[in-house]
């Protein structure tokens, strides 16, 4: 495959009805800031697949290519790239940022005014990764240490996604500590908030299969949703107060609920799911018990300390990859982390 001015395989969004097609597309051009990054491993994330299947969605739109959780290998710097060559292996922080907004000027780049992501419409639309090759601001590539994987390196955004939310969240030494969720983002969570001194941890799913790998590394307690009150069983097991935090990672008005309910007094709660763009929920929770609530979206300098935790075995990924596609199979790849919800954690879409 020729690069420049080269044809290269996507995975692209075609509306109505929903699909996605496999199409020759250009290889995007490579700017002077930017560097063209050839994609060995690309993560589905719940956000694809809610945003897929959303018809009122303006993330995931029409000629979109998904994919904002890869790794890979430099094809091309741009003439200004200064600090990575053709060859390295990366991963790519997909979120962009203006650098000199309020936010920015903190170190917030999540947050920043003019932010966006990769293969996504929603700020500003930008392709994603579920092709041969992406093009990224250079500053948004992080190098992938060579004892690590590019399917472990693909798991980044997660992993970071989760440091932050137990960065947001303030755990002190011994805290008890709630996960409601046991996705990807949940099970990154629960050994993010062990890292930070939590002394139990309580996950909540309706899936034994997603509880049984929360139980391998290292949960206390496991509650399926499905078959007890996870309020009161959390409750009890806490001493009848509650969580000090409670971290939410499923995003639906009843799992909120359930996480304010669950939450001791004036505990913290963390709001990081969002299966939707609204959820119905009461007040009184979160008014009553004097919840502090932390809002969560990405991640701002977590990624390479995500890598070092990775690379030290401190946190670990490998369980969480249950399915891998070809490219040529990314529709494939979304049906079924829609249809095996049970059995799907973190599906790859690889080239190889
Ligand atoms: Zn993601
Ligand atoms: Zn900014």
């Amino acid at each position: 495959m020729t690069v420049s001015g080269g044809k290269m395989k996507a995975a692209v969004i075609r509306n109505n009805p929903r699909r996605i097609e496999i199409e020759q597309m250009d290889v995007p051009d490579c700017g002077k800031d930017e560097a063209l990054v050839e994609v060995r491993a690309c993560g589905v994330c719940g956000s694809d697949v809610h945003g897929f299947l959303d018809e009122e969605s303006k993330g995931r739109v029409d000629g979109l290519v998904m994919g904002h959780e890869p790794s890979g290998v430099v094809s091309v710097c741009g003439e200004a790239a200064q600090s990575f060559r053709p060859g390295d292996r990366v991963v790519i922080d997909p979120q962009f940022s203006c650098g000199e907004c309020y936010a920015c000027r903190h170190s917030w780049f999540n947050i920043c005014e003019e932010g966006g992501i990769i293969g996504s419409g929603l700020r500003g639309f930008r392709q994603g990764a579920m092709a041969e090759y992406v093009v990224v601001p250079e500053k948004n590539l992080h190098r992938l240490p060579d004892g690590l994987s590019f399917e472990e390196g693909a798991l980044i955004e997660p992993v970071a996604n989760a440091i932050h939310a137990v960065n947001r969240a303030n755990i002190r030494l011994g805290d008890k500590v709630a996960v409601m969720g046991a996705g990807t983002i949940g099970l990154c969570m629960l050994q993010a908030a062990r890292l930070a001194g939590a002394g139990t941890v309580a996950v909540i799913d309706v899936s034994d299969s997603h509880l049984k790998i929360a139980k391998e590394l290292g949960a206390d307690l496991l509650v399926n949703a499905s078959k007890c009150d996870p309020v009161e069983t959390v409750r009890k097991h806490f001493g009848g107060i509650g969580a000090d935090v409670t971290l939410e990672a499923v995003g639906l008005g009843e799992t909120y609920r359930q996480a304010a309910l669950m939450t001791r007094k004036r505990g913290t709660l963390t709001l990081f799911g969002a299966a939707k763009e609204t959820a119905l929920m009461h007040l009184y929770p979160f008014l009553h018990r004097e919840l502090n609530l932390a809002g969560c979206t990405g991640f701002d300098v977590e990624v390479d300390i995500g890598l070092h935790m990775l690379e030290k075995g401190q946190m670990k990924v490998q369980p969480l990859i249950t399915h891998r596609f070809p490219l040529e199979e990314t529709a494939l790849a979304i049906r079924t982390a829609v249809e095996e919800k049970d059995r799907v954690l973190k599906a790859l879409i690889m080239n190889e």
